[in-house]
């Protein structure tokens, strides 16, 4: 058992600062004061944070430091941080490092070596997403990334069905809508909400269950976005897969019933929209 009490000032120590996640009028005077004190910065993408530091009038050396580096990077910062007695800052490309961003091996390398760390709060993508998507806030599960791989994208989402809390999901626009499509398809028709470009110019939010989202074309959004879901109530259930969709719709009309009849029957019969079985049948 460690503790750590009052340490703020002292040195060594790492500071772990969140920036905006878009509009860089969202940093706090303790973010300005913090980032000015530190004897270095380092960040996910120098690049990045380099435009935010202009912006605060603030210069200070800046080491890159990223997912494919983290181990080796974490090491020599860490050995500096002790040696030279130093305080450092990490801060990632937007909201919180550590939070589907690098940062949690230097936390835990400086832990190891009996160096404080204190975090510098400020915005999170997932947790602004949360608060406006209107759904139940009170208990919540982030899961950040779905893998890209089909399979285990699914086998995840199989994993999520029963939880009862809200999920929090992170998702490129490239592949929003076979994601928000998988989802109608594992988890039912739940209600969703996409955030999409918080704090930004384009700000927006797209509310409404699964169903309701896919009658629009998800793959003309474009920016970053956050996917809300409501959590398993008993009653969403899992819907018929997409196959199964198509060859029920097919075998009414194999025997003469018009395709919009068919459409109309399996979607009355499955609880289904219309809507919902009539992309999915003319989907490629
Ligand atoms: N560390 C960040 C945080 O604390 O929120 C998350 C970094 S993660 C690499 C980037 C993902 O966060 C994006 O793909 C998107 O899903 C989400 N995100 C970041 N900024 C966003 C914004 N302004 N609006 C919506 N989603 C955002």
């Amino acid at each position: 058992m460690k503790r750590s009490l009052n340490f703020i000032g002292e040195k060594p120590l790492l500071y772990l600062v969140a920036t905006p996640i878009g509009n860089l009028d969202d940093v706090s005077k303790r973010t300005i004061a913090i980032l000015n004190s530190v004897d270095l910065i380092v960040a996910e993408d120098t690049r990045i944070t380099n435009k935010l530091l202009q912006k605060l009038q603030i210069k200070k050396p800046l080491i890159y430091m990223e997912k494919h580096n983290e181990i080796i990077v974490s090491k020599k910062i860490i050995e500096e941080i002790k040696t030279q007695n130093r305080h450092v800052a990490y801060v990632s490309d937007a909201g919180y490092p550590c939070i589907s961003d690098p940062g949690s091996i230097l936390v835990k390398e400086a832990l190891a070596n009996e160096i404080n760390v204190s975090v510098i709060p400020g915005p999170s993508a997932f947790l602004s997403a949360l608060v406006a998507s209107g759904l139940n806030s009170d208990h919540f599960y982030f899961h950040g990334f779905l893998d890209t791989k089909q399979k285990v994208k699914k086998e995840e989402l199989r994993n999520l069905l029963k939880r009862p809390e809200t999920l929090i999901f992170y998702e490129s626009p490239f592949r929003i809508q076979k994601t928000i499509s998988l989802m109608r398809e594992i988890l039912g028709n739940r209600k969703a909400c996409i955030a999409r470009e918080l704090t930004k110019k384009h700000e927006e939010y797209l509310r409404g269950n699964f169903e309701e989202l896919l009658t629009l074309d998800l793959e003309t959004l474009k920016g970053e976005m956050v996917v809300v879901v409501e959590g398993y109530n008993g009653e969403n259930k899992p819907s018929l897969d997409k196959n199964t969709i198509r060859l029920l719709v097919e075998q009414l009309t194999d025997i003469g019933v018009s395709a919009k009849d068919a459409i109309k029957q399996v979607a009355k019969q499955h609880k289904l929209t219309k809507n919902y079985v009539y992309k999915t049948y003319h989907e490629n």
